[in-house]
């Protein structure tokens, strides 16, 4: 999309209720980022990992996506297990952790109050998810967490969500900028949702064994 930044300003004015949460918490807590989350990775990845938004003592604290909250515990260490990460994670942003031909984003990029975005949030900050994907032609999959990301990415791309229900490990056929892509499924590796056993981690890993095959055949098809 020309004329839209890939990462939004640090004092992006756009969402009222979004800015005033983020100056509150920078009187609160003035050694925190507490600023729109930029993506993170490879800037011309085979996979695009989406999120919500921000976690408010994750990412909004550290300023790196998934960085700080038990969700950067589950996600990192298996990328690195799947080819898709290197180095060490140590939960801050100045620790060796490098992704490798993935780039992840979120769909909000301002902390919501209790991790919860609304319609005309997420409706005025996609230009920014809809630059990153044009930017990225050499994406293949995109790995949406949770079901709202899911539900987010499709809007954003304008795709309707009936032929592409949210399922867990599901793996969807699309088009992005009219090349094949494919969106898989998980949801959302929280605390929450490892605690309730919805997300265990040997699922996880199921949806990332099915993403690094696709990735790996995508590949060996382009060579
Ligand atoms: S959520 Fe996005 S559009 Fe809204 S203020 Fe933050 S960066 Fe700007």
């Amino acid at each position: 999309m020309a004329g839209v930044a890939l990462d939004p300003a640090r004092d992006c004015p756009l969402c009222p209720r979004l800015v005033a949460f983020r100056e509150e918490h920078r009187r609160l807590s003035p050694d925190w980022f507490n600023a729109p989350v930029p993506s993170f990775g490879d800037k011309a990845p085979s996979l695009l990992i989406v999120g919500l938004a921000p976690g408010l003592r994750g990412a909004n604290r550290t300023g790196r996506p998934f960085t700080g909250d038990y969700a950067g515990d589950l996600l990192y260490e298996t990328m690195i297990d799947f080819g898709f990460a290197r180095g060490v994670y140590e939960a801050r942003p100045d620790d060796s952790l490098e992704l490798v031909d993935a780039l992840i984003t979120n769909a909000v990029r301002c902390v919501p109050p209790e991790n919860k975005p609304t319609g005309p949030e997420i409706k005025t900050c996609r230009p920014f998810l809809i630059a990153t994907l044009d930017a990225m032609p050499s994406v293949r999959a995109v790995l949406a967490l949770g079901r709202i990301a899911h539900d987010t990415f499709l809007t954003a791309l304008s795709l309707p969500r009936a032929k592409s229900p949210f399922v867990h490990g599901a793996g969807h056929d699309i088009q992005l900028s009219g090349r094949p892509v494919k969106l898989f499924d998980s949801y959302h590796c929280s605390r929450y949702n490892t605690n309730t056993g919805r997300l265990t981690r040997e699922m996880f890993r199921s949806v990332f064994t099915s993403i690094r095959a696709h990735v790996d055949e995508t590949s060996s098809l382009r060579a």
